[in-house]
C-alpha cells in the first residue's frame, strides 16, 4: 500500500492564473479540488449553504431559482462587515468539510488514479484553515499590472476596482513567503504549460518515492 496522495495547496492573487494552472495539472492527471467551485455548488438551489443563508439572512437573498442571489449578497457584505463575518462563518465550515470528505474519498486509491491532489484555495495565506491539510504550497505569481490587465479583460472591472480587491488580499511578497514552489505566470500559455509540466513531474515523485 503506497502512502496517501499528497495534497498540494495552490494559491495566488486574483487573476494570477490559479484556475489555469489547476486545469493544466488536472490534464496531467491530478485530482483538483477547488474551494471556490465548492462554494458555488453549496449555494446552488436546495444545497446546505443556500438553506443556511436563507435561514440566517432571509429568503430575499435567494433568486427566483432558489440559488444564492450573489449580487444582492455582495452588496450587503460590501457595506456590512458583520454580515460578511456571519456569511463566512456559515459557509467556511461547510466548504472545509466538503474538502476533507473529497480528500478522504481519494484515500485507498492508487497512485495512477490519484497521483496527487491539487487543492485550490485563493485565500490560503489569509485564512490559514487549509494549510495543515497540504504537503506543499504552490503559489502562482505574476506581475501585479498583468493581474490587473487579466482581471479587467475577463470581468470588465475598472483598474481601480481590481486594485481595491488586490489591496484586500495579502501582499505578493507575503504570499511568496509561504510558498514551497512558485510558478511564474508572466509569459504566454506555452511558457506556463512547460513550467506546469515540470511541477507535475515533481509532484508525481512525492508519492511514488514515498516521501
Ligand atoms: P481568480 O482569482 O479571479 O479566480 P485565477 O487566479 O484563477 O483568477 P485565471 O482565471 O486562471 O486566474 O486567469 C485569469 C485570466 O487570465 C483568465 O482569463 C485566463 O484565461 C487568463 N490567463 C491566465 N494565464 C494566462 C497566460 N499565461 N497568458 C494569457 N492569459 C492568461
Amino acid at each position: 500500500m503506497s502512502a496517501a496522495a499528497p495534497v498540494i495547496a495552490l494559491t495566488g492573487g486574483i487573476g494570477s492564473g490559479k484556475s489555469t494552472v489547476a486545469d493544466l495539472l488536472g490534464r496531467h492527471g491530478a485530482v483538483v479540488i477547488d474551494t471556490d467551485a465548492i462554494a458555488h455548488e453549496l449555494t446552488a438551489a436546495n444545497q446546505p449553504g443556500t438553506r443556511a443563508i436563507a435561514h440566517e439572512f432571509g429568503a430575499e437573498y435567494l433568486d427566483e431559482q432558489g440559488r444564492l442571489d450573489r449580487k444582492r449578497m455582495r452588496e450587503l457584505v460590501f457595506s456590512d462587515a458583520a454580515a460578511k463575518q456571519r456569511l463566512e462563518s456559515l459557509l467556511h465550515p461547510l466548504i472545509r468539510s466538503e474538502v476533507t470528505s473529497r480528500i478522504a474519498n481519494c484515500s485507498g486509491k492508487s497512485a495512477v488514479e490519484v497521483p496527487y491532489i491539487v487543492l485550490v484555495v485563493p485565500l490560503l495565506v489569509e485564512t490559514s484553515a487549509y494549510r495543515e491539510l497540504a504537503r506543499r504550497v504552490l503559489v502562482v505569481d505574476c506581475d501585479e499590472e498583468l493581474q490587473v490587465a487579466r482581471v479587467m479583460r475577463r470581468s470588465g472591472l475598472t483598474p481601480d476596482a481590481v486594485r481595491a480587491i488586490m489591496a484586500n488580499q495579502v501582499s505578493r511578497a507575503r504570499r511568496l513567503e509561504h510558498a514551497d514552489d512558485v510558478v511564474r505566470n508572466d509569459g504566454d500559455l506555452a511558457a506556463l504549460e512547460s513550467a506546469v509540466a515540470a511541477l507535475h513531474e515533481q509532484y508525481v515523485r512525492l508519492r511514488t518515492d514515498g516521501r
